[in-house]
């Protein structure tokens, strides 16, 4: 078939510097790490706060490490979780996993007991390494059933200086002794210049399972391959155009694609280093990009939006940060605009998700995103180099479509991974014939420029007619008391579903507008299937730790049970 997509319109779009294809790598964040270090080991791998700690520290310390996992009997393959905030000890840690060919499986630490042993019974992980401070807030003994044998724990303060005043966010005791646990910092000592017998790790080797929700049943473990990361690294530093003077922010959660990518494997592929600092703080993020001179990062849109309400937005020396990306949730060009009046500061998009090994597509650095003279939409980039994205039908995904027609995104390429952990059913299901069939409903232009259009399982099919909830929620924005919006389809015995608005207003403007006001503001902008019949006024939307709001959570209100994936 004489394809439109096979022949790359988008390329046309890409800066001169920018290569169409990327050699494939047989290199992996490991061997770039180990490159970076042998080649300057002085230099910074890490800011952790204002502290830094250097190239060769982490590579030493990670060796260590990985002695002492060895001296557990840990072997090539088997999994260790970890479930830490943005610290130094996570790239320590996956470094000496790595070293001895073991596989990471990252968690957000704000899982309690139950999800938790959900993850280590999936993954069979043997090692449980966390913050002292989560530790002690669990009842470990939910361990009992699950393949963990050890527990190991570190704190947040090991990598500041002894005596050195605690960032505001790290104000707590010193170290908690969790009883039971080993301490990662006197397993490293006691291997002192020990080196581990190094597997080796191969591009087809898992490097993480990075869990992401269902839309059915329960999270699946993506396998995210040594090659997967090493080339969306090469990926990122094409499009983002970095070099040895790029300073890189760890806003996004390591235990996140985005961190696991767009911070952790291009830091060690550039050899720059990477402001960690716990957990986003606006103040703090405001204070380390002034402090270091970071130039780049990929963070929430929502992180974007609290440093714009932060009032030292304005007293921070923000111009070296000329590459700041926004990714894993819709960005209005409003927010965009707005942002760039305040900060001078343009944010580019970059869309992708947990099986594409973060980006897919990507606004290349210097370029501005066109805007979609229909919907208004702001496009979300152009396919990534060495890759081929289509627009599939809704219906069966067996239909390629034209330029402008409405479908199902597919992504193919070396950013696709092999599949979920033993869930062969869904592999199959969402990885058809090397194509990844995302779930996100977008278009194309002539251009070759993307378009997001919404998740197809938040699909509302009202009266016989489908509804994009952020069609809906992209008008009621325009409202000027409204600070969030949530759209969802509701059962309806007539329309079959019908439109549903969670709203939240602005601080100070709870009592200036009704609901009627809200569906009648709706009504006069949009065709009349489309308007919300209902709309709850709430006090925030609820979103996940990397910025997408939970709609599943709003529609599901009322219910009694909250599932494990509405938190990933
Ligand atoms: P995750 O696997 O957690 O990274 O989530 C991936 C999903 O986030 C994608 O399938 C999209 O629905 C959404 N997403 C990621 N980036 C963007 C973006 N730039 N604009 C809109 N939605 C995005």
């Amino acid at each position: 078939m004489d394809s439109i997509y096979e022949k790359r319109p988008w390329l046309k779009n890409y800066p001169d510097w920018a290569p169409h294809d990327l050699d494939l790598t047989s290199e992996t964040a490991l061997g770039d790490f180990k490159k970076s270090a042998a080649l300057n080991p002085e230099a910074p791998a890490i800011y952790y706060f204002d502290h830094e700690i250097s190239c060769g520290k982490v590579d030493r310390l990670s060796d260590q490490l990985a002695v002492a996992f060895e001296n557990l009997g840990l072997k090539k393959g088997e999994r260790i979780i970890l479930d830490l905030q943005n610290v130094p000890q996570f790239p320590i840690a996956a470094y000496a996993a790595w070293k001895i060919g073991a596989i990471v499986v990252p968690l957000n630490p704000m899982y309690k007991e139950k999800e938790l042993a959900y993850f280590c019974r999936d993954s069979g992980a043997r090692l449980f390494l966390t913050l002292d401070e989560i530790a002690s807030n669990l009842d470990l003994s939910f361990l009992e059933h699950t393949s963990i044998e050890k527990v190991i724990t570190t704190s947040p303060l090991d990598f500041l200086p002894l005596g050195a005043d605690p960032p505001d966010i790290l104000k707590r005791p010193r170290k908690i002794a969790v009883p039971g646990a080993m301490d990662m910092l006197e397993m490293i000592e006691a291997f002192q210049g020990k080196t581990p017998n190094e597997p080796g790790i191969a591009p087809e080797d898992v490097a993480y399972l990075t869990y992401t929700s269902g839309t059915t049943g329960p999270p699946k473990g993506a396998m995210n391959t040594h090659g997967n990361i090493a080339f969306n690294a090469r990926v990122y530093q094409a499009m983002q155009r970095i070099d040895s003077h790029d300073v890189v922010l760890g806003v996004a959660p390591l235990f996140h694609v985005t961190g696991e990518v767009a911070h952790l494997a291009i830091a060690a592929l550039a050899g720059i280093p990477l402001v960690l600092y716990y957990r986003f703080d606006p103040g703090e993020t405001l204070h380390l990009i002034e402090r270091w001179k970071v130039t780049v990062t990929v963070a929430s849109i929502t992180a974007y939006i609290a440093l714009l309400n932060h009032p030292d937005i304005k007293k921070r020396d923000l111009s070296s940060f000329v590459k700041a990306y926004s990714g894993g949730a819709p960005v209005s060009e409003a927010t965009v605009n707005q942002f760039e009046e305040a900060t001078g500061l343009y944010l580019y998009n970059v869309y992708g998700m947990t099986e594409t090994n973060s980006p897919s597509h990507i606004v290349p650095w210097g370029t501005r995103a066109p805007v979609d003279s229909e919907s208004g939409a702001l496009s979300v980039g152009v396919p990534v180099p060495g890759c081929v994205m289509k627009i599939m039908d809704l219906d069966e995904g067996t239909r390629e479509l034209s330029p402008g027609e409405v479908g199902e995104i597919v992504d193919s390429g070396p950013i696709v991974i092999p599949g979920y952990w033993q869930k062969p059913e869904e592999t199959t299901h969402a990885i058809r014939n090397g194509w990844l069939y995302t779930g996100d409903v977008g278009k194309m232009d002539e251009d070759g420029w993307f378009y997001l259009v919404d998740r197809k399982k938040d699909m509302i099919v009202a009266s016989g007619y489908k509804v994009w909830p952020r069609d809906v929620e992209d008008v009621i924005y325009q409202h000027p008391a409204v600070k969030e919006t949530a759209v969802v389809g509701e059962p309806d015995p007539y329309r079959g579903e019908t439109v549903k608005a969670f709203v939240a207003l602005k601080a100070g403007m709870e009592d200036a507008v009704t609901a009627e006001e809200i569906v009648s503001f709706c009504k006069a902008r949009m065709a009349a299937y489309k308007y919300p019949r209902t709309v709850e006024f709430v006090s925030e939307i609820p979103k996940t730790l990397t910025g997408k709001f939970l709609r599943r959570t709003l529609r599901d209100r009322g219910k009694p049970q909250k599932s494990v994936e509405e938190n990933v």
